[in-house]
């Protein structure tokens, strides 16, 4: 189902009230909901390339002056490249909360908890299935550090990832505990976290014919795994904020280490 939801909450998966069964003995029901956002957006480029609307365009043609960059400093973006990353986020976001509906269906609502999955710290099975699959959770780059920029130039960086992607090493070094998401201490006290760029072609990758015929036949899952570019990665700090040695001091970039804003229930992404 798709509904419009609120800001950040891409996806939610919830539990029927009565616990009822699902298809295969001993299992139940749950809810996928997901945010027509980023639908929105898919539909948004195809009228783009039919030639009907250029809605799509409006946001990457502002973006840039709303964050108070030169004119002559300001770049194109390419549209079909964010087009993929809105596609990919999709994806993920299904994936995710698919991950939720699988726990669901075999352990009750009422039951509780979700499990800990290898040696993560929260028990958030969504993030835990990327981890293990992808080797990261993807999060938009957002720039945040500019006053002109209310809650929702916010969102639509969110929604519209015109600065790429990056993923950290550890998902859930700081994630909050709540009521359904409860924290181990980490077996490693170090805290330091890295977070490293998703390069653009392992996203294209991911949707061509190559990977899934070829590299995943000679390598494995690993050839979907996201791939750890060392000479970009950068430290986390306990702020959340990460900071690049090649990017000016002022540039902050939040990598939102929990987009869901995960409250009681349901879980959301
Ligand atoms: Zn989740």
């Amino acid at each position: 189902m798709l509904h419009k939801m609120r800001a950040h909450i891409y996806g939610c998966t919830s539990g029927h009230k009565k616990d009822e069964i699902a298809s295969a003995p001993s299992t139940r029901q749950s809810r996928i909901r997901l945010s027509s956002s980023r639908l929105d957006l898919l539909h948004a480029y195809n009228r783009l390339m039919l030639g009907t609307s250029n809605d799509y365009e409006v946001f990457f043609g502002n973006i840039m002056k709303k964050l108070g960059v030169a004119e002559d400093r300001q770049i194109d973006f390419d549209l079909e490249s964010a087009n993929f990353r809105v596609m990919f986020l999709l994806a993920r976001t299904m994936f995710h909360e698919f991950a939720h509906a699988f726990c669901m269906a075999y352990v009750s609502s009422s039951d509780g908890i979700e499990p800990w999955i290898a040696d993560n710290i929260s028990n958030e099975i969504g993030y835990a299935l990327e981890k293990y699959v992808l080797g990261g959770c993807p999060t938009p780059n957002v720039v945040i550090d500019h006053s002109s920029m209310n809650n929702e130039d916010h969102a639509q960086q969110k929604d519209h990832a015109p600065f790429g992607l990056s993923f950290a090493e550890n998902w859930d070094l700081w994630r909050p505990e709540s009521k359904l998401e409860l924290r181990k201490s980490p077996i490693n006290q170090d805290l330091t976290n890295v977070v490293y760029p998703l390069p653009q072609r392992h996203i294209h990758e991911l949707f061509g014919n190559e990977l899934w015929t070829q590299k995943v036949d000679r390598f494995g899952s690993s050839a979907v795994k996201h791939p750890k570019l060392q000479r970009w990665k950068v430290l986390q700090d306990f702020q959340k904020h990460w900071i690049a040695t090649a990017v000016p001091r002022n540039l902050l970039i939040d990598t939102d280490a929990n987009p869901g804003g995960h409250g009681s229930a349901p879980r959301s992404s």
